[in-house]
């Protein structure tokens, strides 16, 4: 779980007030007095969330914020910025400096806790994409290059509030704002629409039909919105209301005469959070495709293939089908390494991995399982199929000489093993037997003078 709360207040009853809540609420509260103790704090402990005063005797709470934020250790942490003021100037300010909220003081506390769950949701994926990202193994950081404009959906009940709101979003950005009816921000769930799913949307909380907070559990909870930013408007009372929409996933609920400038504010906060996760969800997934792909060739590595033979297996067990298993190995691949050096030998292994992908059909699985070593798992292929394909692989691969990155062209050769199940045993024939069996019958290839195939048909 990730609640270490850092709470920075100059007054020692708030900061006190602020840690039982917090402890109450089961986080761990930390406490700082002035900006310079926050900063130092911050870099040593790395809290998951800041509850900033703005007013500090030492470094004011703006330039405490710019100064994490223009910092690699602390600039993701989220930070609540606290202000007694009622001056929207200095509310704007906090944003500006990168404040993921802004709260007035004195702050009711489920509304603020709230805030704060919010908050530390959207940091448990952070964390979750930070675990899986395996620097140990030299996995990158995610990117962080040129984002193009957003695209913010509105859905209000009046047509006055959507236009008021396109108006002061549109005068702040370059992002594109599109009003909606509530059916067609709902369009936005079927399959199909996934590439117009806005990154904000904003919903008025009297939106006709079920309302508001529907809607928002609505988007939260589908695969192809739950991604998207949702900011709630409305006046929400009493405030326990405003606590269960964060709590059904809003990012933000705002009054309904919110400024402006401040709206774009919050908005600009909501995609930075939002881009931020998209960013590091594509990053988990860039390291699960590495996991499980060759860098050489591109094909599946061993690892990757075994579950996926093993699920060739079961369906093939469950319709009654046979299917075939292959071990493809280039023969006497050490003397082309010898001869032309390793470069040219990796040549070599990307042209057979290219042949052998397009003489393959797509529902078949094919791994580069060793060095110089393929598998290949055709499903629902009984052997006088299997015999065709093997025999038209060995062929596609001794046909055309290769070009060596020299320029020189190269006949390479290959030896296969091919094991077929057999769909009417009654036995449980185990994957790893038909392996041994592909293993057995390359053997034999090699040992009979290498460019052949050699079959077995596992006993009934
Ligand atoms: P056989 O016909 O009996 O299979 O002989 P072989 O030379 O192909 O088999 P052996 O197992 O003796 O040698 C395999 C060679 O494959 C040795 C190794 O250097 C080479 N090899 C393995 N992985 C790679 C690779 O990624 N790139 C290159 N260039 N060579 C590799
Ligand atoms: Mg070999
Ligand atoms: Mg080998």
């Amino acid at each position: 779980m990730n609640g270490r709360i850092l709470i920075v207040d100059d007054v020692a009853t708030n900061r006190i007030v602020y840690r039982a809540r917090l402890a109450a609420a089961c986080y761990e509260p930390m406490l700082a007095a002035t900006g310079a103790e926050c900063l130092t704090m911050a870099r040593s402990e790395r809290p998951d969330l800041i509850l900033l005063d703005l007013n500090l005797p030492d470094i004011s709470g703006t330039d405490v914020l710019r100064e994490l934020r223009a910092t690699p250790q602390t600039r993701d942490i989220r930070v609540i910025v606290l202000t007694a003021a009622q001056d929207s100037q200095s509310r704007l300010a906090a944003f500006s400096a990168g404040a993921d909220d802004v709260v007035a003081k004195p702050a009711s506390e489920p509304m603020l806790l709230a805030r704060v769950r919010n908050l530390l949701r959207g940091m448990a994926d952070a964390e979750y994409a930070t675990a899986t990202r395996l620097p140990e193994i030299g996995f990158a950081e995610p990117a962080t290059g040129f984002e193009g404009p957003a695209t913010i959906g509105l859905i209000a009940s009046r047509a006055e509030d959507a236009q008021r709101w396109r108006q002061d979003l549109q005068g702040q950005s370059r992002d594109r704002v599109v009003t909606l009816s509530r059916s067609e921000a709902l369009a936005e769930l079927k399959p199909g629409a996934l590439k117009n799913v806005p990154d904000v949307f904003i919903i008025h909380d009297a939106v006709s039909g079920s309302g508001g907070l529907r809607l928002l559990s609505e988007l939260k909870s589908h695969g192809s919105t739950r991604h998207s930013a949702v900011c709630l408007v409305g006046r929400l009372q009493p405030d326990d209301t405003s606590a269960i929409a964060f709590d059904l996933g809003a990012d933000d609920v705002v009054d309904p005469d919110i400024s402006g400038r401040e709206l774009a504010l919050r908005v600009h906060s909501m995609l930075r959070r939002k881009r931020q996760g998209d960013r590091q969800r594509a990053s988990v997934h860039d390291n699960l495709r590495l996991a499980m792909i060759d860098p050489l060739t591109g094909l599946h590595n061993r690892r990757y293939a075994m579950p996926g033979l093993a699920r060739i297996a079961a369906e093939a067990k469950r319709e009654g089908s046979a299917f075939a298993v292959m071990i493809v190995d280039l023969d006497k691949f050490k003397l082309v390494n010898d001869c032309f050096g390793h470069s040219a030998g990796d040549q070599v292994l990307v042209q057979v991995a290219n042949r052998l992908t397009t003489n393959l059909r797509l529902t078949d699985l094919l791994a580069r399982i060793g060095g110089e070593e393929f598998l290949a798992v055709l499903p629902r292929t009984p052997l006088p199929e299997a015999r065709q394909v093997a025999e038209r692989l060995c062929e596609a691969i001794e046909e055309i000489p290769i070009r060596l990155p020299s320029g020189q062209m190269l006949t390479v050769t290959v030896s296969i093993g091919v094991a077929v199940s057999n769909p009417n045993t009654t036995e449980l024939e185990t994957v790893d037997a038909l392996v041994e069996q592909a293993d057995l019958a390359l053997l034999e290839s090699k040992t009979s003078g290498r460019n052949q195939v050699t079959f077995r048909q596992s006993a009934a």
